[in-house]
C-alpha cells in the first residue's frame, strides 16, 4: 500500500483566501478591519520567524496585526499588565501570545490574562473548556487545522479507535477532546505509556504530537491507518517515519506542508471570527 498524502497547502490557500473576502466584507459593512496583535517576549530565532509569518499572512489577507516586542528580562507582572491592556483595547480583536515565553515567566498567568472573546490562538482555560463542553469558543489552531484536513480528505471520525501521542496543553490535549467532539474513541501516550507501539497498533487514525523526529515507526502503523504527523523537528522532520508510513498508512500528512500551513490559516479564521463577533455586539448595542 502507498498512501496518499494530506496536504495543507491548498486547503490553508482557500482559507487564506476567504478570510480575506470575509475581511473585506466585514470592513465594507461595518467598517472594522480586523486586527491581531502579537506579543513576543526576547528574541528566540525561531519564536521571531513564526510572528513574523503569522503577521505577512495577516498582511495577505488585508487584516491588521500589531506587534508588541518585548525585552527576554521581561517579568510576569509586566507581560500580564500588557497581555491585559490588549484584552482591554477595543481596536484590538485578536490576540496571540507567541510561546514558549522564557522560563521565568508563568506562561498559564500570561494566558489567563487574554480575554476569552480574543483568544484566537486557543490557549486559556476558557477556550479549553468551551472546547470540551461542545461550547462557541475558539479551538487550539493546530488542532483546529488537523480537524479540518480530516474533514477535507474525508475522514469521519465517528466510531473510529485513535490515539493521541503527546498531551500538551496546546496540542495534545486538545485534540483529543476535537476528536472526542466527533465521537472518536480516544487514547492519549505519553512519556510514561507502557508499550506504547502496541497501541498505535490497533488505531484507525494516529496524531503524532510528541516533538521527537521519527518516533512513530512504519511498521507499528495498522494498515489503511489515517496518519497525521503534527511534529516539526529540525530539518524539517515529522514525529513520523514518513518512508515507514508510507508503506502503511491510507493517508498520511507530509512534513512541511501538512499540518504547518492549517495552524496559521485557522489563527486567521479565528481573528475573522473575534472581528465578526465585535462588531454585531457593538452594532447590537447602539
Ligand atoms: P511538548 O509540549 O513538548 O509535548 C510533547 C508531548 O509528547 C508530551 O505530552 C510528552 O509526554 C510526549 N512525549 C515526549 N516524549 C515521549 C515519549 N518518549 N513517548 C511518548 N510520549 C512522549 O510539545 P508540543 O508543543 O505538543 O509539540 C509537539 C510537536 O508538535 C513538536 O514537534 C512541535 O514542534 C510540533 N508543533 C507543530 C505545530 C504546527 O503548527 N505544525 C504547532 C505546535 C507544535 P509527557 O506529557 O508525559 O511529558
Amino acid at each position: 500500500m502507498t498512501a496518499q498524502l494530506m496536504t495543507g497547502t491548498d486547503l490553508a490557500k482557500d482559507s487564506l483566501d476567504r478570510s480575506a473576502r470575509r475581511t473585506r466584507d466585514l470592513l465594507r459593512e461595518t467598517g472594522v478591519r480586523p486586527c491581531l496583535a502579537t506579543v513576543l517576549v526576547g528574541e528566540d530565532l525561531g519564536s521571531v520567524t513564526y510572528v513574523a509569518m503569522k503577521r505577512n499572512r495577516c498582511a495577505t489577507a488585508g487584516i491588521d496585526s500589531r506587534h508588541v516586542p518585548l525585552p527576554v528580562a521581561t517579568t510576569t507582572a509586566e507581560l500580564v499588565a500588557t497581555v491585559r491592556a490588549l484584552s482591554d483595547d477595543p481596536s484590538v480583536h485578536g490576540i496571540l501570545l507567541q510561546h514558549p515565553v522564557p522560563a521565568h515567566i508563568d506562561e498559564r498567568a500570561a494566558f489567563e490574562a487574554i480575554d476569552p472573546a480574543k483568544d484566537v490562538d486557543g490557549v486559556t482555560m476558557w477556550s479549553f473548556a468551551a472546547m470540551a463542553f461542545g461550547h462557541l469558543g475558539f479551538a487550539s489552531c493546530t488542532p483546529g487545522g488537523i480537524m479540518r484536513l480530516l474533514d477535507a480528505y474525508g475522514v469521519d471520525p465517528a466510531g473510529r479507535r485513535a490515539v493521541v501521542v503527546g498531551r500538551s496543553p496546546i496540542l495534545g490535549k486538545p485534540m483529543g477532546m476535537l476528536l472526542l467532539a466527533r465521537d472518536a474513541t480516544v487514547t492519549y501516550c505519553h512519556s510514561k505509556t507502557v508499550d506504547l507501539p502496541a497501541i498505535v497498533a490497533t488505531v484507525d487514525i494516529v496524531v503524532a504530537a510528541v516533538g521527537r523526529p521519527r518516533f512513530i515507526k512504519g511498521r507499528d502503523i495498522k494498515p489503511g491507518a489515517v496518519v497525521i504527523d503534527a511534529g516539526y523537528n529540525p530539518g524539517n522532520v515529522g514525529d513520523v517515519d514518513f518512508e515507514g508510513a508510507m508503506e502503511r498508512a491510507s493517508l498520511l500528512t507530509p512534513v512541511p506542508g501538512g499540518v504547518g500551513p492549517m495552524t496559521i490559516a485557522v489563527l486567521l479564521e479565528q481573528t475573522v471570527d473575534a472581528a465578526v463577533r465585535h462588531a454585531a455586539s457593538v452594532a447590537a448595542s447602539r
